[in-house]
């Protein structure tokens, strides 16, 4: 029937020119037979596989088809033809939208004899620290994400100046966890989950194919024994117009390259004969919006920069260059008040305009406060904290006050069976009687491992399978200890607050000294030795030779 329904489709893309075939018999790495075939209509030759899959199904492969680094033909994932055939899907009368669309490539639920899936969503703080620990004795894993990287943010405002390099923040899913490059059935795929079918245990994605496809988008679906949603949260941005078109955000490696390269450039173009003054004070002029720490962080970094870098390396434009930090309330308004005061001396002292205020609009080059003024901005980066994002508001779970995923003491979300949820993405639903937790990347890490133990201690009492750890006792529940905040403020100064609450007394400290265990700290937290090397090297570099300042992209 689909081979039928192949050539027929191809007879028509084809004007009706069939071609002959031709086959030859190939047995691919699992040790099913297929026939390699090949058509040649009117001069075109199109190869497909004819793929007997263990279960006894038929299924069609145009051909090994490799994407972002995977390859769907050779590891067991069947395809339906026309998602496949390039020629025959122009001709495709159904919607290929439909997530119940039969006809989605799909990495089959798994089968007796295997080891039960782990499908993890995002590898972000939450979920790398969830397949790092993962023992994958007991699990197969598979982990979808629009980036085959985790980003380690702490640092990420420090390559925006050029203090780090890009790489140095950004660690290898694979590495994390190596079975996702070794195992046979262990996978990456590069794409984003656009809906799940608790029911069903399915995943839906699309790939980030970034053009490279024959069909795009390419959506395709993955089964789960269990699933692990840690999708992390998006920029709040209090819907204020223009934020989005003109405003940087800084969550990803993607997004410190565009900041740097923004920042060298206006300070080149400001060199350019015949640039007005008023110009020049426009495109020099960096806005951060937003007082918390990531915020406080950057706008310490740019500081930094211009008072070491600027005024050496631009010294015809070192004037007037200037940044502004815009709050509503007040900065770091999580940390002791003494700690406060000493931020806003130090950013102050070093030449940060503190301003507080709210934006109403947002313009190519100018940004409007809600007092009416305008302030006029060369680059700017908001970071006014994160909220749901659109993936986890379209999910039909139960959610938590403020809109994450909810979840109970055991982050499982409770109405839906073999599902989690842990970092950004959760929250504890109102009636577990617990606040929802900060969005930081040690409460995303904790609840990481946490799962880890709870996924060991079900895997070994063979609950490991959809639908089948519902009697199993899953020990005690997650409990979140705060350890304490930091941020650096520049110029070698940062802020240390061992509090364990807002309200609770402990110590906090200000200073070279914090600087430094704020250093070490996050030196020994950096995941991969080759990435703590890198590091600790470009800080060096930074501290001999100054940072770099090449544009180069
Ligand atoms: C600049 C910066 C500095 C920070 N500094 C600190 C700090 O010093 N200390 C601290 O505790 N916290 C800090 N944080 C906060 C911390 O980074 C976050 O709380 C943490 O990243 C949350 O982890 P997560 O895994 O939930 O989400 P993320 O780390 O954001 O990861 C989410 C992952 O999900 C993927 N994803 C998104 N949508 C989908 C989808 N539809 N399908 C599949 N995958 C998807 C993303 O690509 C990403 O890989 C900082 C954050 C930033 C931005």
């Amino acid at each position: 029937m689909a081979l039928a329904r192949i050539a027929r489709n191809a007879y028509r893309r084809h004007g009706g020119a069939m071609g002959t075939y031709t086959c030859e018999r190939d047995v691919l790495r699992e040790g099913a037979s297929a026939h390699r075939c090949h058509s040649s209509f009117g001069g075109n030759i199109t190869t497909f596989n004819q793929n007997v899959i263990a279960g006894g199904k038929l299924s069609f492969l145009s051909r090994i088809r490799t994407l972002g680094g995977m390859n769907f033909g050779s590891r067991g994932i069947r395809t339906a033809p026309q998602c496949q055939f390039a020629h025959a899907q122009t001709a495709m009368v159904e919607s290929d939208l439909e997530y119940e669309n039969p006809k989605f490539p799909t990495l089959e639920a798994t089968k007796p004899g295997e080891k039960p899936r782990v499908v993890v969503l995002g590898s972000g703080w939450a979920a790398c620290r969830f397949l790092k620990g993962l023992d994958t004795s007991l699990y197969d894993v598979v982990c979808i994400s629009p980036r085959n990287h985790m980003v380690f943010t702490p640092l990420l405002a420090s390559t925006c100046v050029g203090t780090l390099e890009f790489r140095s923040v950004a660690e290898p899913v694979s590495q994390i966890q190596s079975a996702l490059a070794k195992e046979p059935n262990s996978y990456f795929f590069l794409a984003s989950c656009t809906g799940i079918d608790t029911d069903k245990h399915e995943v839906y994605c699309e790939a980030v194919g970034d053009g490279r496809l024959s069909q795009e988008p390419y959506h395709f679906k993955v089964s789960y024994d269990k699933l692990v949603i840690a999708s992390g949260a998006e920029p709040l941005t209090f819907g204020i117009k223009g934020v989005k078109e003109h405003a940087f955000f800084l969550r990803e490696v993607t997004h410190a390259q565009e900041i740097r390269k923004r920042l060298l450039l206006n300070l080149m173009l400001c060199e350019s004969p015949g640039i007005s003054e008023e110009e020049k004070e426009q495109l020099l002029h960096c806005v951060v919006v937003g007082g918390g720490p990531t915020g406080v962080e950057f706008s310490g970094e740019l500081s930094d920069f211009i008072m070491r870098d600027v005024r050496q390396r631009y010294v015809h434009v070192k004037n007037y260059i200037r940044v502004t930090l815009i709050e509503a309330n007040e900065i770091l308004s999580s940390f002791d008040v003494g700690l406060r005061q000493y931020a806003t001396k130090h950013l102050t002292k070093y030449g940060v305009r503190l301003v507080r205020g709210v934006v109403k609009e947002v313009h190519p080059n100018k940004l409007v406060l809600s007092d009416g003024s305008d302030v006029p901005y060369g680059l700017l980066v908001w970071s006014t904290g994160v909220g749901p994002s659109t993936f986890v508001r379209s999910l039909d779970l139960p959610k938590s006050p403020g809109g994450r995923i909810g979840i109970d003491e055991w982050l499982r979300v409770p109405s839906v069976e073999d599902v989690f949820a842990i970092g950004d993405c959760a929250g504890f639903l109102e009636h577990v009687g617990r606040p929802v937790l900060p969005a930081l990347a040690q409460v995303a890490e904790r609840e990481g491992k946490f799962l880890v133990e709870l996924f060991t201690r079900i895997g070994k009492q063979d609950g490991g399978r959809a639908f089948s750890a519902k009697d199993i006792p899953l020990g005690d529940p997650f409990v979140y200890k705060h350890l304490g905040s930091m941020a650096s403020v520049g110029r070698y100064k940062a802020l240390v607050d061992l509090r364990q609450s807002k309200d609770a007394k402990g110590l906090s400290l200000a200073g070279f000294i914090s600087w430094f265990i704020w250093r070490s700290a996050y030196l020994t937290r950096v995941i991969s030795w080759r990435n703590r090397f890198y590091v600790a090297v470009n800080w060096a570099t930074t501290l001999v030779f100054g940072r770099d300042n090449s544009r180069i992209g």
